[in-house]
């Protein structure tokens, strides 16, 4: 799903806009999810009601049933905080750092709750308990959920936006997790050393207090409010909101389950404890599954965009190409002839080869288009580039169409009279192609003149000075009758370096 369709998708149910990207709150919930979901939720309402008649029956203390129990639901609720708070740094939408807090609020409440419930690490409870203690951790446990997960919903509705800058989300993160910690130093506190400012909850085992004195009734309807106010806000159309709202509903029963029971270690006691753990086990898997899923999609995309810089890097490098081509002829243009000469002249001392240039120039051309019409004409210069190329092969030379019916060709390791050689042989292999010319003043075929000029190994010379010289040839050549090729510049036997002039052609 790209993040036009996350964008979507979000607007159809969620009033504002969080920022774009990927995090948890951004993955809808499938069908099969939804499906999941309704089943678990029946199958707990089905079996807490129907131990509900059963629920005051004493069972046998089994001494590592909520050690174990509880163990596993502070594990789950701090990774899921630890999980969350990870998704708040990287999307910097507050909600999810309230979220997260909740969670870790539950696991630090829950970890104190088993310290100091009575005889299960010491027979008073560790940690200053008194016989209050754990009963009073268990209420704020069960209502500080719920109210997070109000707080919650207040701040996706009125900070919808996510925070850009890394300082603010570091400070909001900081201001969340201390005001957490604080919130359970003070409850701590006040169920341990200050609990006479609380009312008695608990007589031995029996907490039916919990029901008379209205503080259960509190925490259920705390508990109904989140869970009305997550179906009403959401009805569990993205992932995350879906298992929240299933664990509200585990944890509805799991408090109906105990202020029904009444009493520690009966069936609806046990029932109840199971059901918190389904409450925090259903958020952890969902948390884990969809960081996974993340993590999938990430890879993917990953590999995309790999795939997509090659093809630019492909397309690139193609374009490049292009650009140095004559369209019409396919051979190198002008502006890359101007690149190659101007490398090899640049660093003179560098250039330990000689140097020689032939500028080619098509006879009586415009002749040639008024007799057989432009396309003909075309056809005349991409067969004369072709032959050009094919005969400077042997000597590895560099040929471009320089202009309208002029091509220019760098050769290296050639005196004027090796450079002459060459050039005869591309005059006459055109010569020697036989196309028609019946308007041209040097012979019944196409032709072409040719001039050019040499220049010795460490020699520096200017490229528009080099480009005269073969130009001023090739005007030679025009002059002398055309179909004929003139070579100046350096030959290789003469010390001085004299000009040298070598003329053929008929
Ligand atoms: P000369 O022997 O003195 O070189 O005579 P010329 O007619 O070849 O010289 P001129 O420079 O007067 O004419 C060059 C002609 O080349 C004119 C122009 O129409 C033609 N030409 C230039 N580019 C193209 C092209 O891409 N296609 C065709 N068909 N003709 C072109
Ligand atoms: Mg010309
Ligand atoms: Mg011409």
């Amino acid at each position: 799903m790209n993040n036009l369709e996350f964008a979507a998708d979000r607007h159809s149910h969620r009033p504002r806009p969080f920022k774009t990207g990927s995090h948890i709150l951004d993955i809808p919930s499938n069908r099969n999810q939804r499906r999941f979901a309704l089943l678990l939720a029946i199958i707990i309402t089905v079996v807490s009601l129907a131990a509900l008649p059963f629920g005051t029956k004493i069972l046998p203390s089994f001494g590592p049933f909520l050690p174990i129990f509880i163990s596993w639901f502070i594990f789950a609720d701090l990774l899921t905080a630890f999980i969350l708070f990870n998704q708040y740094r990287a999307s910097g939408v507050p909600s999810l750092l309230v979220m997260s807090c909740t969670y870790l609020f539950t696991g630090l409440i829950t970890a104190l709750h088993i310290l100091t419930f009575p005889g299960v690490f010491s027979e008073q409870g560790m940690l200053g308990a008194n016989q209050q203690t754990s009963a009073w951790l268990w209420v704020f446990w069960h209502s500080g959920y719920p109210a997070g997960i109000i707080f919650y919903l207040i701040a996706a509705a009125r900070f919808p936006q996510a925070l850009v800058s890394k300082s603010k989300i570091s400070a909001l993160a900081a201001v969340g997790l201390s005001s957490t910690f604080l919130l359970v130093f003070c409850l701590f506190k006040l169920a341990t050393a200050e609990h006479k400012l609380l009312p008695e909850m608990i007589d031995l085992n029996d907490y039916r207090n919990a029901v008379t004195w209205g503080t259960g009734l509190a925490v259920a309807v705390i508990n109904m409010t989140a869970l009305l106010m997550m179906a009403v806000r959401f009805r569990g159309r993205d992932v995350l909101h879906l298992w929240i709202s299933i664990a509200l509903v585990a944890l509805m029963f799991d408090i109906v389950l105990t202020l029904f029971a009444g009493a520690r270690y009966s069936l609806g006691w046990y029932l109840a404890r199971i059901n918190s753990v389904i409450a925090a086990s259903v958020m952890l898997c969902s948390v884990v599954n969809e960081v996974s899923r993340l993590f999938i999609k990430l890879a993917d995309q990953h590999q995309q965009l790999l795939d997509s810089g090659n093809k630019l890097r492909i397309a690139n490098e193609e374009l490049l190409r292009l650009s140095s081509l004559d369209g019409l002829t396919e051979i190198p243009n002008r502006r890359r002839f101007d690149e190659i000469i101007g490398w090899e002249l640049v660093v003179p001392e560098a250039r330990r080869t000689p140097l020689s240039l032939l500028i080619l120039d098509v006879d009586c051309f415009k002749a040639y288009n008024d007799h057989y019409g432009h396309l003909g004409g075309d056809h005349v210069l991409k067969t004369v580039a072709k032959t050009i190329v094919e005969e400077i092969r042997p000597y590895f030379g560099f040929a471009a169409r320089y202009g309208g019916e002029e091509f220019a060709v760098l050769l290296s390791g050639l005196d004027a009279r090796g450079t002459y050689e060459v050039a005869e042989k591309i005059r006459s292999a055109v010569e020697n192609l036989e196309i028609a010319h019946a308007g041209s003043k040097a012979l019944q075929w196409v032709t072409v003149s040719v001039g050019g000029y040499a220049v010795p190994p460490l020699r520096e010379i200017a490229e528009d000075d080099l480009i005269a010289m073969a130009d001023e040839c090739l005007y030679e050549a025009k002059n002398g009758g055309r179909n004929r090729s003139i070579v100046k510049g350096w030959i290789l036997e003469d010390a001085g370096e004299p000009i040298v002039i070598h003329q053929g052609g008929r």
